[in-house]
């Protein structure tokens, strides 16, 4: 296939023409109030849609259908082999709508079109069709019990699961959840950031197309409120969310104070990334080091933001680093020469900023801390780099921005205690030509992911995904995921 380019990407644009409306019941409706909000592209910052602000009312609705069709068994009644043949459907759909899902989370997200069209919705499709997969694979246990008792394992759909998720990974994101979610045959209510609902809203009357039947896969935006509400509700039996701790603290809060529907968090990181001075190929590692902050602009939960140099390597490993630094200047995401689009949008940039003034404070800047492209009208921050001592703020904290602290250590110890050294644990990552120093240091890395000699790796749908500590819990991806979205049930039969 021909890749399009920078022209006929920015050609296309004219000819998207998102639908903002909410998919409840399989219907593409309005907020019962009425209201809307302006959903905005961070490349220009101007308004890219008007999309339908959900609130309690449609909540309330989408939750009623979604019960509706759960009880009614037209999903999680079907046989095994037919739900696998839809989701197999539905897969390939978002792949024949590759271009059209990928220049729609460009515009929305400010996503590179390169990985839009590479990662995010292959992604995707990859996702739904792994776990399709598993419908007619995945089965129960027979219990080695008593001669005279049949035990039975079974696992059950939880029945109505809700899937909230953040803006940086849109649609991957929500695909994560929502795909073992149905593949585990409940229904489901996904409700997309304020910040980019249009992909997931697409792909919602995509799964319509493929054959899952209405009530089936509902999709909610909103501002906030839809999110509350879903967590509030007391007919939703499960909550699985990826994005900040605030926000997950509150759903946590709100689970307790309702029905105590599961609850599934998958929340930020702070993660390492240690170079030791046995580091088997440096100019790798240091490439590595980039992509693994500059990659999305930072904004990954598993951005390889404290860089953990040995002392003796440092000066050397800033130098490489920097100059791997200009692979990733800032650009159009719609140029597909682009690694590294704009900040998703002002709110997020002012986080950013004080990070940077606390930075300049504290720390010492080696790289970037500007923006440039101002004219485009979006925020696009050069990649930027500061040596750091382990107490600052940009050491410690969750950015979200290509913001990369460096710290430096002296011995393996050390280095662990400083990885470890922080509330989350959602991946780390050690580099080292001894395979003693590797499996040692990967042991003691308290973190859900661990790489050794890279970063970020992890494509394949096999490993799961999450964190220890305040990373959250569960893990999305894998088999394991399916154990958020299913209750075990053990069925005892006693024999004459
Ligand atoms: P966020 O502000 O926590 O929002 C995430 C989602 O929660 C959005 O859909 C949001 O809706 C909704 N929401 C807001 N308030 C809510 C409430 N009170 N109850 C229920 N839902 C509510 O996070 P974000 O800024 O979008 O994403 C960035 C964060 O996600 C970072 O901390 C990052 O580390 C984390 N993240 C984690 C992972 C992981 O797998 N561990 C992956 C990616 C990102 P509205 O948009 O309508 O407010
Ligand atoms: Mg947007």
């Amino acid at each position: 296939m021909i890749e399009k380019s920078f022209a006929d990407w920015q050609a296309l644009v004219t000819q998207a023409t998102p639908d903002g409306r909410a998919l409840i019941d399989g219907e593409r409706v309005w907020a019962v109030s009425g209201q809307t909000f302006a959903d905005t592209c961070p490349i220009h910052g101007q308004v890219l849609a008007q999309v339908a602000d959900c609130g309690e009312a449609d909540v309330d609705a989408a939750v009623q259908a979604a019960r509706r069709s759960f009880q009614a068994g037209v999903w999680c009644g079907l046989r095994p082999v037919e739900r696998k043949a839809i989701l197999l459907r539905f897969a390939a759909l978002i792949n024949e709508h590759r271009e059209e899902l990928a220049l729609l989370e460009t515009l929305d997200a400010g996503k590179p079109i390169r990985d839009t069209l590479a990662v995010d919705i292959p992604g995707a499709a990859y996702t739904v069709a792994w776990y399709a997969e598993t419908v007619d694979k995945v089965g129960g246990e027979v219990a080695p019990v008593d001669p005279r008792i049949v035990g039975l394992v079974t696992r059950e759909p939880i029945g109505v699961v809700a899937c909230v998720v953040p803006w940086n990974f849109p649609l991957l994101m929500a695909a994560w959840k929502f795909a073992p979610a149905l593949a585990a045959g409940n229904s489901v209510i996904l409700k997309p950031s304020e910040k980019s609902p249009l992909t997931a809203l697409r792909v919602g009357q995509l799964a319509l197309e493929a054959g899952i039947p209405p009530g089936v896969f509902n999709v909610l935006p909103g501002q906030g409120a839809a999110g509350r509400a879903l967590a509030l509700h007391p007919d939703v039996d499960c909550i699985a969310f990826t994005g900040s701790n605030a926000v997950g603290r509150q759903i946590m809060q709100a689970a307790a104070q309702s029905n105590l529907k599961r609850v599934w968090l998958e929340l930020g990181g702070k993660s390492p990334n240690i170079i030791l001075p046995d580091c088997p190929d440096l100019d790798k590692a240091a490439a590595t080091a980039a992509a693994a902050i500059f990659y999305n602009t930072g904004q990954m939960c598993t951005a390889g933001s404290r860089l953990l140099v040995h002392r003796d390597i440092r000066e050397d490993f800033i130098a490489r680093l920097v100059e791997r630094a200009g692979k990733w200047l800032p650009g159009n995401p719609l140029d597909p020469a682009t690694r590294m689009g704009p900040i998703i949008d002002p709110q997020q940039w002012q986080r950013v900023q004080g990070f940077l003034a606390q930075g300049r404070a504290e720390s010492r800047l080696r790289l970037g801390g500007d923006t440039r492209l101002g004219e485009l009208g979006g925020i696009y921050l050069n990649p930027t780099v500061f040596e750091a001592e382990p107490g600052h703020a940009i050491a410690r904290e969750e950015i979200f921005g290509p913001v990369l602290a460096v710290l430096a250590f002296d011995t393996l110890d050390e280095a662990i205690a400083l990885a470890n050294d922080s509330p989350y644990g959602l991946a780390a990552a050690v580099w080292t030509a001894n395979l003693n120093t590797a499996h040692l240091a990967a042991r003691r890395l308290r973190a859900g992911t661990v790489w050794v000699n890279c970063y970020d790796e992890g494509g394949d749908m096999n490993f799961p995904f999450g964190g220890f500590r305040q990373s959250g819990n569960g893990r999305d991806k894998s088999l394991h995921a399916l154990d958020k979205y299913t209750e075990l049930k053990s069925t005892l039969i006693r024999l004459p």
